[in-house]
Order: C-alpha cells, then sequence, then structure tokens
C-alpha cells in the first residue's frame, strides 16, 4: 500500500471523516484488520480562516506547502489536501513538493461523468462559489457546468458551514434550508448537486434528495483509496 499524506483541520471535523473513510475503504477492499496507512498535518484553523476572510491566500498557501513539504519528508507519497476552498492554492502546495496533489474536483467531476451528467449545482462556501478556481477547472478539464446558488443562498450555505458544521453543530433549520434550496434549483434545471465543502456531508445525506449527490468527502477520499491501492510501479531491470 502506498502512504498518503493529508492536510487536514480545515476543518477538524471533516478530517475526521475523512480518517474514517480512508480505513473503513481499506478494510473493505483488504479485508482482515487492513487499514489505511496514512500521515496527517492538522492545521490550526482559526488561523487559516482569518487569512481567507482577509483575503491572504499567499500566506494560507504557505502554510499549507510547509505542510505538505513536512509530510513528503516524513514518507507521504501523495497528499491530499481535505478541503475544496484551500484547493484555491493547490498549485502554491503542488510547486513546494514533488510528489502527486490528489485534486478534489477531479475525484468529484469524474464522478459526475460517470453519472453522465454536465450541469449540477455547486454549494460550498462563498470562496468556492464565488471565485473561479473551482469552476474554471470543472468546465476546463471535464465539461461540468456548474450553477450557483444566488446571493442571499450563498450567504445562509457559508453562514452554516463556518458557523455550525466547522463546529461540529448539525441543525435541523439549516438542513431544511439547503434542501430548499437544492429542491429550487432542481427545479430549475440542475442535474445533480455537488456538497462541494468537506463538512456539508454532516448535514445532507444520500437519501435526503431527489437530485443525484457528489459528496466531495466521499469521492476524495476514494480516489485517494484508489491511489494507494494501485499496484506498485514494477523496478524495471537495468541493461547488461
Ligand atoms: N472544509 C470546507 C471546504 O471544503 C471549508 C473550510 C475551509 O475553508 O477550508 O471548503
Amino acid at each position: 500500500m502506498r502512504t498518503i499524506g493529508l492536510i487536514g483541520g480545515m476543518s477538524w471535523e471533516s478530517s475526521a471523516i475523512y480518517y474514517r473513510l480512508l480505513n473503513e475503504q481499506v478494510r473493505h477492499r483488504l479485508g482482515g484488520l487492513h487499514s489505511a496507512q496514512c500521515l496527517l498535518y492538522s492545521v490550526d484553523f482559526a488561523d487559516i480562516e482569518q487569512r481567507q476572510r482577509t483575503g491572504d491566500w499567499d500566506g494560507a498557501g504557505q502554510i499549507l506547502a510547509t505542510a505538505g513539504q513536512s509530510l513528503q519528508r516524513a514518507g507521504a507519497e501523495a497528499l491530499l489536501l481535505c478541503t475544496n476552498t484551500m484547493h484555491k492554492v493547490a498549485d502554491q502546495i503542488s510547486s513546494a513538493t514533488t510528489i502527486p496533489l490528489l485534486h478534489i474536483v477531479d475525484a468529484t467531476a469524474q464522478a459526475i461523468q460517470r453519472a453522465g451528467l454536465n450541469r449540477v449545482l455547486l454549494l460550498a462556501t462563498r470562496f468556492t462559489m464565488e471565485q473561479a478556481f473551482y469552476r474554471e477547472r470543472m468546465q476546463r478539464l471535464f465539461g461540468v457546468e456548474l450553477l450557483i446558488p444566488d446571493a442571499a443562498e450563498r450567504e445562509d450555505i457559508h453562514r452554516i458551514i463556518y458557523q455550525e458544521l466547522c463546529l461540529g453543530v448539525v441543525r435541523p433549520e439549516s438542513k431544511q434550508r439547503y434542501l430548499e434550496i437544492i429542491q429550487r434549483h432542481g427545479e430549475a434545471g440542475g442535474q445533480g448537486v455537488i456538497l462541494g465543502c468537506t463538512e456539508i456531508t454532516m448535514l445532507i445525506q444520500p437519501g435526503d434528495t431527489r437530485l443525484p449527490q457528489f459528496d466531495s468527502t466521499a469521492l476524495h477520499a476514494q480516489a485517494a483509496v484508489d491511489w494507494m491501492l494501485q499496484p506498485m510501479p514494477q523496478a524495471t531491470p537495468s541493461a547488461g
């Protein structure tokens, strides 16, 4: 099994879900007492969140790049950045390290393609919904068009993520608000919904919506396990 390095803590509520999913899937696929060979570098989210709010993406990216370098030095063979939002600085992390970063957009988009869909609603932080980094990669590399909630909806989605889910708080009225938003966009032509923030899986479960759900946390963890369990490349015998 190859070793995966998790850059987590954004928030730790979702990193704990990643850790459980990685271990459950490795056990499911290998059986017995098998579990995920992984390393976790968990940051202080208060610092990252403040930099997001004040637009210091470069400073936040530097912290995560240093985390990636530490994981690589400790033996990680690939990186998993356990948040959608901070994929805004994925290139900064990649250029500071020499191991692959398994991108959350790719894992999510490939599942949307497998389902034969190309027009889906994105629920995420304000940064992910409003900035170009996520939407452009979906469109350019995978031909998936994203429906973005309106301003009032974005406000509620974002607030519930930071003031509730990242603190481990799951409220029925917040779930209701998310379900209303999903239903409205389903009626307006959305073919599916991306749970594009790694904590939304705490609020919305598969049976809750008529639209197919694309849970970025589960899909990202699954991509990591696929990568961890790929056969090791054979050493090529040297000539002569
Ligand atoms: N975990 C969230 C995400 O997937 C939000 C927290 C963060 O800003 O990293 O975007």
